[in-house]
């Protein structure tokens, strides 16, 4: 009887002894679940010497509080898609990016604006072009996405949804800045309408302030592995007939997908579009088995560079790797990780 009883005291105590090893497992399971965030604020000619140290710590700070932003969001179990979404608009409301409300301007001089968001768990998405007024575009993109059968709403079109579903708009004058008029100004006076294309698709060759893109990107992985995309600008400086760029298009300026990598880009445009650069990164990971700063660096050097164009592009993996990479002498950019690192980088190094 004695001996039975010590086999069931054994007994009881193996399976505790198996049960506390499980639930230790499953805690080293949650937290080794990573998550981070990545963002760029647009890529140029962006050099030490062109740029004040108050207004290289403006930027800094900027980032700094866009990356906060979006990590706390994640860091309390929120989705990979309010991360973006809120990062994005911490970058429009500020005057420093290309982006709501520092928008560059149109050749009439208003700020015309592109957005996307990618959902990389459902492969859903949602995006307006051009569209004028609105404060912060991203949202308008989220709700598309959300809300409606449609992708990508254009124009008129866009903003009345916008109405409908009470996104803000503001005033011509929220948009205004100085620095953007000044910029259409010169580019006015230096390109005729002969000299257009150039001024458009060379901006290597353009002046020093005109060669950031200054377009805004933000891509995370949440705790649940889930992983989304997004990019908002107001596009090209003088851009005329309505153009759209890279960054309302899925596949080109954003693109999200949880069996391989988030990605958002900045940079010429037509470029991403004729290469659709953020799908082509995806598919190098996927296909090539690239590891993702390869697959980044292979689009960039390999497919849009011998076309002409130039820009940067930010990303995240499925095992939440950060990468980025870029042609341009800088690109606003940083990254925030589970891990515990926090970068910010403007320039080339
Ligand atoms: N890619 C954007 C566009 O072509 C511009 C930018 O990145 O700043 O519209």
């Amino acid at each position: 009887m004695l001996r039975f009883q010590t086999i069931i005291y054994i007994f009881i105590a193996f399976q505790l002894t198996a049960c506390k090893n499980d639930t230790s497992k499953e805690n080293i399971e949650i937290k080794k679940t990573p998550f981070a965030i990545v963002i760029h604020g647009g890529a140029g000619t962006i050099k030490k010497e062109y740029i004040s140290s108050e207004k290289e710590a403006a930027i800094r700070q900027k980032l700094q509080e866009a990356l906060n932003t979006g990590y706390l969001v994640l860091e309390n179990g929120g989705s990979s898609l309010d991360a973006v979404q809120k990062t994005i608009n911490v970058m429009e409301n500020s005057p420093l990016f290309n982006a709501g409300k520092g928008a560059v301007l149109n050749s009439d001089g208003k700020t015309e604006m592109d957005a996307s968001i990618m959902d990389g768990n459902t492969l859903n998405a949602g995006a307006v072009a051009g569209v004028f007024n609105i404060k912060n575009p991203i949202n308008a993109a989220r709700l598309v996405m959300d809300s409606i059968k449609h992708v990508m709403l254009s124009g008129k079109g866009a903003e009345t949804f916008a109405k409908k579903y009470n996104v803000q708009f503001e005033e011509d004058a929220y948009f205004f800045t100085e620095r953007r008029w000044n910029s259409l100004q010169k580019i006015k006076a230096k390109h005729n309408e002969k000299t257009f294309n150039k001024a458009v698709y060379n901006l290597k060759t353009d002046f020093v302030d005109e060669h950031k893109y200054g377009t805004v990107g933000a891509v995370a992985i949440d705790k649940n592995g889930n992983i989304a995309a997004a990019t908002s600008t107001g596009g090209l400086t003088n851009k005329k007939y309505n153009r759209i760029g890279d960054s309302p298009i899925i596949g080109a300026g954003t693109y999200a997908n949880n069996k391989s990598c988030g990605i958002s880009s900045t940079g010429t445009g037509e470029f991403f579009i004729r290469t659709l650069a953020a799908h082509e990164v995806s598919n190098q990971f996927l296909y090539k088995k690239l590891s993702l700063k390869k697959s980044i660096h292979d689009v960039i050097f390999n497919q849009i560079e011998p076309l002409g164009g130039d820009g940067g592009m930010i990303g995240i993996d499925k095992n939440a790797n950060v990468a980025w990479d870029f042609n341009t002498a800088g690109m606003y950019r940083g990254y925030k990780k589970s891990t515990g690192e926090n970068v910010i980088k403007i320039y080339k190094k």
